[in-house]
């Protein structure tokens, strides 16, 4: 049995009841075949592989914290430490009522390459907590916080592990962890990134994800001869990612018409309107119902239902698997020409392979999303320099990584052979420097 095949089994057998780990272990390793069929016998008897898809560690932790009323709640708190070939270990906290160690490591795994695709010097990790901070006052917020950080901080440091936000963790959640760590270690670190201005944070942080995902989308569209300009773009979500992915796509001269979260969608036909968004979620902390008050034009539908509305883009922006095989037939339908990914593994592998099958042009998660943690990393460098650089400084960086990756993936998929298959050349160009620097390093 090839090498490839056999630690896909050897996965999936010893991690039972992982089925989105065992998705991304699937997408990665299928696509870096070319690659390691060129040593198998070498990286079999090194067991590479086995070694790459076993975290270095993890970490599980009993999370305690008081609401308002006086009741007390337990959560569990996790980091997952995958890979530090390259760097500490970098990688945001999820806070979501889903979150099981096998979703953090799904995403922890996917970090490894997004991070070695940014070209800066970070590794992969994930954490969060099945906490839901969705109806939670301030206070309550906070103390969860703290009491997370108060196990947290002793796992983590500026040249070990940097976490940053992720879903449910925003500016609020990363001030009080910040402040906690503070306390606990009497030092001013930079240990978290997505911190706010007045404490370490950088500029165009908050932007980031957002805006480097259109960058990257003009760039690949590019690439294949297609304007960005007066694209129609469905976007889903409406959290930190969307909402800044609707704010460039206006200014780079598309029109997104669609967001949506948990519990429904808006279609809004003369395009969203960003600042009602941002009001709500930002400030109000609302649901999208609220949106058709600001644009009485829109309609707001119940459930999901974004991707049957004909677009040009598709920019799934919520989370794994929002995008099934019915979703896809529907966007090949309606002519969609590009689809890149916002969120982390926003498409099953079903849905992907209908799409490039049918030439839709696959931008995935670990290179589009990559401009927040390149951000983070740029929020790294800055803090070690006791500098704060303008928000063009930042933003043309982020442009010209986007850039760049698109560049690297590009290159790669033709150098083995797979021109076109963006899937392939983000994983083969994102493993090609691990795989360098854990050959380099020995049996660690
Ligand atoms: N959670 C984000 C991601 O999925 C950002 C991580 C970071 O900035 O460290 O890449």
């Amino acid at each position: 049995m090839a090498y490839v095949d056999e630690v896909i089994a050897k996965v999936i057998e010893k991690n039972p009841g992982q089925p989105e780990f065992h998705q991304t272990i699937r997408e990665v390793l299928e696509s870096i075949r070319p690659v390691i069929e060129e040593n198998e016998d070498e990286y079999r008897k090194l067991a590479l592989l086995e070694r790459l898809t076993e975290p270095e560690r993890q970490v599980k932790f009993r999370v305690p914290w008081t609401d308002d009323n006086g009741q007390v709640h337990v959560n569990c708190g996790y980091r997952v430490q995958f890979n530090s070939a390259i760097g500490p270990y970098k990688g945001g906290l999820r806070f979501h009522p889903s979150v099981n160690i096998g979703i953090l490591k799904f995403l922890g795994f996917e970090q490894i390459f997004k991070n070695s695709l940014t070209g800066l010097p970070i590794g992969g990790g994930k954490g969060g907590s099945d906490f839901d901070p969705k109806g939670k006052s301030d206070a309550e917020v906070m103390r969860f916080c703290q009491s997370f950080m108060t196990e947290l901080f002793r796992h983590i440091g500026p040249d070990t592990d940097v976490p940053a936000g992720d879903i449910g963790v925003g500016g609020r959640e990363i001030g009080y962890l910040y402040g906690q760590y503070k306390r606990l270690t009497n030092s001013y670190q930079s240990v978290l990134t997505g911190k706010g201005l007045t404490f370490g944070g950088s500029l165009a942080r908050t932007e980031a994800t957002g805006y480097g995902l259109l960058y990257f989308t003009r760039a690949l569209l590019k690439r294949n001869g297609i304007d960005l300009k007066d694209k129609i773009v469905d976007v889903s979500g409406a959290g930190n990612v969307a909402i800044y992915a609707i704010e460039k796509a206006y200014q780079l001269g598309a029109k997104p018409v669609t967001c949506s979260d948990s519990t429904g969608w808006v279609y809004d036909p003369e395009g969203i309107d960003v600042n009602a968004l941002k009001e709500i979620k930002e400030v109000q902390r609302g649901r999208l119902t609220e949106y058709k008050k600001y644009r009485p034009n829109s309609e707001y539908h119940e459930g999901r239902g974004v991707w049957q509305i004909k677009c040009d883009i598709a920019l799934p922006c919520a989370t794994q698997n929002e995008v099934g095989i019915e979703d896809a037939k529907q966007l090949v339908a309606n002519g969609c020409a590009a689809l890149c990914e916002g969120a982390n593994m926003p498409c099953t592998l079903e849905a992907t392979k209908y799409l490039m099958d049918n030439h839709v042009i696959f931008g995935p998660a670990k290179a589009a999303n990559a401009g927040g943690v390149a951000t983070s990393a740029l929020e790294m460098t800055q803090n070690h320099e006791r500098l704060a650089w303008t928000f063009e400084e930042v933003d043309n960086k982020l442009c010209q990584i986007m850039e760049n990756i698109v560049e690297n993936i590009d290159s790669a998929a033709k150098r083995y052979g797979k021109e076109g298959d963006y899937v392939a050349g983000a994983n083969i160009a994102g493993f090609l420097k691990v795989l360098d620097a854990m050959m380099a390093q020995g049996i660690v």
